[in-house]
């Protein structure tokens, strides 16, 4: 007795990359890979299960993502308390400190990959999403601050965006956060009957965060709260000097966001967004700044370290305004054949084509010769080489142009089997 299956689908907020468009996810992250060895970035993979502790620690507890986006569970098979990872950094930390890879030197990586955060789903913001993650581990000067900031300048180039800009911010350091939450804290309490909800929740806990609101009825009691900058001394402020000068000498242009803060809470000094009006409310293509207490916090020995993570989708989905995406053919020769001898001629043809570098489908099964130059034409195909029973008995091939260019005025031409390949070669 059959019974009939419920349908599945999708898990909400995670999507699925059909072929066409997953061409165009390969070529950027071809581009990116190039991108990031020339400034000696080098991949490194981490898991996608960590402890859960290590974010809670990592990111903070009372951050969005650890208060309400992770998707944690309990293994049911030994009881562990494990997390998909909802971001890169924590994960790099890890491995970093588990494997002393800062033993000797600082160190250069990147991880591409899915992330995941139970986030409610809507366009650029989705459950399962995909980041470039970049660190620099064991560097702390603002040489690489601004370094990291131009190669991002450099990749929007790469992909011929200019609708993006820079926000810019220093955090200061743990003593000057400090005294500047003091002050803000006591604002907060000063003006507690604007404050909504969550920001009553928060005004303890995290008193930055409330700022960062865009509750309208909370933007005046914001922008006249004391600014984390002014608390800044001056070694901070000599370091966000450094960044800014070498901004400048790059002639990248940025504002000055004294309210952006990051919803992470491993940020010191440095913070920046790369922002576009191009993608509706969620704007914010690129995150980063330096985070130097991470490492020793999740118990490493204290190493200074600075990153940023870019939205895939969110990247893409501008990408794709900005120069739509048209994606390649799937082979350039289709091999069209009559017969099961034919058919056989013709993959051992399709094999000595691919030993010289041609994509090559081989028409799967038999079919009339109509049914498979509808193939062909639809493959996005070059040219359709044909094995019919005259051919076969003269070891002789068709070569049918598909596409029309100025080097292929005869439509087809029939020549022997062996010099397929160089003919190919000389006008594929
Ligand atoms: P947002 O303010 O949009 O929630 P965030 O501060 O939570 O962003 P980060 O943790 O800095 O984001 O992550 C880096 C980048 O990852 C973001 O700038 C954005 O491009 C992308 N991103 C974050 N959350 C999502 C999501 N749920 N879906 C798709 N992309 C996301
Ligand atoms: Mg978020």
């Amino acid at each position: 007795m059959s019974q009939s299956f419920r349908k599945v689908h999708a898990v909400t907020g995670m999507k699925d990359t059909l072929p066409d468009s997953s061409a165009q996810w390969e070529h950027l992250e071809d581009i990116v890979r190039k991108w990031l060895a020339a400034y000696g970035y080098r991949n490194m993979r981490t898991p996608v299960l960590e402890h859960t502790r290590l974010f809670a620690r990592g990111i903070g507890e009372v951050t969005d993502i650890v208060e309400k986006e992770m998707y944690s569970f309990t293994d049911a098979l030994n009881g562990e308390h494990l997390t998909m990872r909802p971001e890169f950094t924590a994960g790099m930390v890890r491995a970093t400190i588990e494997h002393n890879l800062l033993y000797d030197r600082p160190q250069r990586v990147y991880a591409l990959g899915p992330v995941f955060r139970h986030e409610k789903p809507q366009r650029g913001r989705y459950r399962q999403f995909h980041q470039i993650d970049v660190e620099a581990l064991g560097m702390a000067g603002p040489d690489i601050d601004a370094e990291m900031i131009i190669m991002l300048s450099r990749l929007w180039k790469l992909l011929g965006l200019n609708d993006i800009r820079l926000e810019l911010n220093s955090l200061g350091q743990a003593d000057e956060r400090k005294a500047h939450r003091e002050a803000l804290v006591q604002h907060l309490e000063r003006h507690i009957d604007v404050l909504d909800e969550e920001a009553r929740r928060r005004m303890h806990s995290n008193p930055l965060r409330v700022l960062d609101t865009k509750n309208p009825a909370m933007q005046d009691m914001a922008n006249s709260a004391p600014r984390l900058f002014d608390f800044l001394g001056e070694q901070s402020l000599a370091h966000f000097e450094g960044v800014r000068k070498r901004l400048d000498d790059a002639g990248i242009a940025y504002q000055l966001n004294p309210r952006l803060v990051r919803g992470l809470d491993y940020y010191n000094l440095t913070v920046f967004e790369w922002v576009t009006d191009r993608l509706g409310a969620q704007g914010t293509v690129c995150g980063g700044g330096r985070y130097d207490g991470l490492i020793e916090l999740l118990g490493g020995k204290p190493a200074p370290a600075v990153g940023f993570a870019i939205g895939m989708e969110r990247l893409l989905d501008l990408w794709d305004q900005t120069a739509p995406f048209q994606a390649p053919p799937e082979c350039q020769i289709y091999m069209v054949h009559q017969s099961d001898d034919a058919q056989r001629e013709a993959a051992k043809l399709a094999e000595a084509l691919r030993d010289d570098g041609f994509k090559v489908i081989v028409h799967p099964g038999s079919a009339s010769f109509k049914s498979q130059f509808k193939r062909a034409d639809a493959s996005g195909a070059q040219v359709a080489v044909i094995l019919g029973e005259d051919e076969l008995k003269n070891r002789q091939v068709s070569v049918k142009w598909l596409r029309q260019t100025d080097d292929t005025q005869a439509q087809q031409e029939v020549i022997p089997m062996d010099r397929l390949v160089e003919e190919l070669k000389q006008k594929v």
